[in-house]
């Protein structure tokens, strides 16, 4: 596994590779990595010749500046985790490698609806911030497959919306959320949970199995409603969405018709920790 921490070393390696017609299959990543990013891996190994992971916390994606000071770190195990699962070249850019003039967004992205909705009213800026480096390190990697995961299912649309709207000719492939036997959602954020708050958390899961189970034609704030107060029940302090949304747009349903995919999706706060994940209904 080679680590690359210089951008130009690793575009002029990658642009040799493609000449030489590999097909370069790319997992961007935060770190402080568990199953979840390593299924990305997987699915870029099967799909891919070559495997490019990159570790960078984005420092211009966090609309909490505690948050991101708090942002787990274990880079010695990072490594071991991706050097044993085959991954081929690891990016592990300094800040002035991704910005190299600076962290002011030189402009914004027209992300339409998906800046507002959901996760975007929550977090103000958030996606400005994932626009801005996803499209340094396709700039950088130019990979031919992107690999993401769909526990981060608003994340996954503004970056579809992102390749297009810079014309990449980049392929996406969403990979299905790697849960632990609890059915939480692995993140890297539940490392910053205690033992009692992590058993607790599964009741995030288990309202959007929930609301899978119990959905029907009609109106469905009362699944809404009857989430909210599990969540509070099992100890969730704070909870900022429980949406039922349309799949495509995220736009959220009041009424539901019978046929249009849905997606139910939350965001809610427990020992202090911001916790999120989805589940398409249909
Ligand atoms: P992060 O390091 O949290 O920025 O995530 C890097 C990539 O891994 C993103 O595409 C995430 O959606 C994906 N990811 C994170 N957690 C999971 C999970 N539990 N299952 C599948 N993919 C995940």
């Amino acid at each position: 596994m080679i680590i690359y921490k210089s951008a130009s070393d690793l575009s002029s390696h990658l642009s040799e590779l493609s000449r030489k017609n590999n097909s370069l299959g790319f997992v961007p990543t935060m770190g402080a990595l568990h199953q979840g990013h390593l299924s990305l891996v997987e699915h870029s190994k099967k799909k891919c010749n070559i495997t490019i992971a990159s570790i960078f916390v984005n420092p211009t994606q966090f609309n909490d500046p505690s948050d991101f000071a708090k942002y787990p770190v274990t880079l010695d195990n990072d490594l071991f985790l991706l050097e044993k699962s085959g991954c081929d070249i690891v990016f592990l850019p300094p800040v002035n490698e991704i910005y190299p003039g600076g962290t002011e967004l030189a402009h914004t992205y027209n992300i339409g609806r998906l800046e507002t909705l959901l996760e975007g009213q929550y977090r103000p800026g958030h996606f400005q911030g994932v626009c801005q480096v996803v499209d340094r390190l396709l700039e950088i990697v130019n990979p031919s497959v992107l690999f993401l995961g769909q526990k981060d299912y608003q994340q996954c649309m503004v970056i579809r919306e992102l390749i297009r709207l810079t014309g990449r000719k980049i392929e996406t492939v969403i990979v299905p959320t790697v849960r632990e036997v609890s059915g939480l959602a692995m993140s890297s954020r539940n490392m910053r949970l205690s033992e009692q708050d992590k058993t607790k958390a599964k009741a995030i899961y288990e309202g959007l199995t929930y609301i899978k189970t119990a959905i029907s034609k009609g109106p469905v704030s009362v699944l809404v409603e009857e989430v909210s107060r599990r969540l509070t029940a099992a100890g969730f302090e704070e909870i900022d969405y429980i949406s039922i949304a349309d799949a495509a747009t995220l736009e959220p349903i009041d009424v539901w018709d019978g046929k249009t995919p849905l997606v139910a999706l939350a965001a809610a706060f427990i020992g202090g920790i911001r916790l999120i994940d989805n589940l398409q209904l249909s």
